[in-house]
């Protein structure tokens, strides 16, 4: 590994102490951790885009995790970087995603207005250090302090002054490891290119519409040219991992550039430069962000899509109504946090709850109020 990768020996550690694994590195047990964890089974039944029981095929929190962490890795991989690190911080990146994808979280978030927000970043740090009650020595998975901050995307000002050691980077406007600048990358790359892929197979997408942005153009005029009998089903897979390869390679040859030219030899100094160095070339950039405004526009806000997002929001806003109305219609774990605090932590109590729920779990649960 290069000396500016995150590494064990140098690193500021867990939060409570404890003696090393015996046959694994420490951010190979946190990957397992995350891996073994509560929250992580529960993406299987959380919205990406399309809600779980839309379809079979379509990708859901957990698959996109999965394809976001073999993204990360084989970047990691070329860079010289952390593998296991960026693996973690990528399979544990959503570990705090509500259900019901965006319109869950936006939904929520309103709902905790008076209370602090809610925001689903922070919630996945929140899963790996306190929600997760699994080992008898500590709260949480008391993971590395190198796979929390990776974790830790956004933050204001106000939660990071709340957050301690992995919150001052947002105040003193640090960056985080490579590793965790690769699982951010990693996330947009993967989602770009499989909600082309979901949008095409929903229907609402089509190839005609895609082929007027670039990166999806270009690879469309590859393949159509060297295989002109292609079925639909086939030209887009290829398409897509062409476009996939095109992006990644682009980025590992641009953070090669950006790390030489920034010439940092430590994490610290990884930590100290003034923007991140894990970076895409500008042109490839704005064709990556070219194609998320264009599925931001013609799949997110689909009409189809849009009558999802009122569901979802009802659904959220109606549980967060009732539960804060009679906290007992919750379970005992949660009703009994909620008794013995103030508005603002019952408000929390209830947000984790509602959090925690899958898709289904949280239809089950809005169809139990009316029978109450
Ligand atoms: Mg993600």
């Amino acid at each position: 590994m290069k000396s500016y990768a995150a590494n064990e020996a140098t690193s500021r550690g867990r939060r409570f102490d404890e003696p090393h694994a015996s046959y694994r590195g420490e951010y190979q047990r946190d990957r397992d951790r995350i891996i073994h964890s509560t929250a992580f089974r529960r993406l299987m039944y959380k919205t990406q885009v399309f809600v779980n029981h839309e379809g079979d095929l379509y990708r859901t929190r957990l698959t996109h995790s999965l394809e976001v962490s073999q993204i990360g890795r084989s970047v990691a991989v070329a860079l010289g970087l952390n593998e296991p690190l960026t693996e973690a911080i990528c399979l544990a990146h959503d570990l705090g995603h509500t259900p019901f994808g965006h319109a869950g979280q936006d939904t929520l978030n309103a709902c905790m207005r008076d209370y602090g927000g809610f925001e689903h970043n922070l919630q996945s740090l929140r899963v790996v250090d306190e929600l997760e009650a699994k080992y008898a020595d500590f709260p949480g998975l008391n993971l590395m302090f190198e796979t929390r901050e990776g974790i830790l995307k956004h933050c204001s000002a106000r939660n990071a002054r709340l957050l301690g050691d992995v919150g001052e980077r947002f105040l003193s406007r640090g960056q985080p490891g490579l590793e965790a600048q690769i699982a951010n990358l990693a996330d947009a790359i993967a989602y770009n290119n499989h909600d082309v892929d979901d949008g095409l197979r929903a229907g609402l997408l089509t190839l005609e519409q895609l082929r007027e942005q670039a990166l999806f153009g270009q690879q469309y005029e590859r393949v159509h040219a060297r295989y002109p009998e292609l079925e639909d089903r086939r030209l887009i897979y290829e398409i897509i991992r062409r476009m996939i390869g095109t992006v990644v390679a682009d980025l590992i040859e641009e953070s090669k550039r950006q790390i030489e030219e920034a010439g940092v030899t430590s994490i610290e100094g990884v930590r100290a430069a003034s923007g991140p160095l894990v970076n895409m070339s500008p042109p490839v950039y704005e064709q990556h962000m070219s194609l998320k405004r264009f599925l931001n526009k013609h799949l997110y806000r689909h009409e189809q899509k849009l009558e999802m997002t009122r569901r979802a929001q009802a659904i959220v806003q109606d549980l967060f109504n009732a539960y804060s109305g009679d906290i007992t219609l919750m379970p005992q774990e949660f009703s009994e946090r909620a008794a013995s605090i103030d508005r603002t932590g019952r408000a929390r109590v209830i947000a984790d709850y509602i959090a925690g729920m899958t898709d289904r779990y949280a239809i089950a649960a809005h169809e139990a109020l009316a029978g109450c």
